[in-house]
């Protein structure tokens, strides 16, 4: 436990990131979001993050690390619905 900043995933909406996925300068911090996998700086370059978070959807919103576990009781449908994005696309087909 740590009392550092957590920042949130633009794509997948996972709030617990300990590093933000941009820089304050705007540049991306090449950082992985463990829960979506998504490689900041590379993987949102040719795509956007309403793009991404489709794709991961589409493939069943795992989480995607093999070495950091997602947080007890963690459930990928309540963090969508819980997350506020800038771009307001949930990926959900509802
Ligand atoms: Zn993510």
């Amino acid at each position: 436990m740590s009392d550092a900043p957590h920042y949130m995933c633009p794509v997948c909406g996972f709030a617990e990131l300990i590093e933000p996925h941009l820089d304050p300068t705007g540049s991306p911090t090449y950082s992985i979001c463990p829960c979506c996998g998504v490689h900041f700086g590379a993987d949102d370059v040719e795509k956007t993050h309403a793009e991404l978070r489709r794709e991961w959807i589409a493939e069943g919103a795992a989480w995607w690390s093999q070495n950091e576990h997602a947080p007890a009781g963690w459930d990928a449908r309540r963090q969508l619905a819980a997350a506020r994005f800038s771009d307001g696309d949930v990926g959900a087909a509802n």
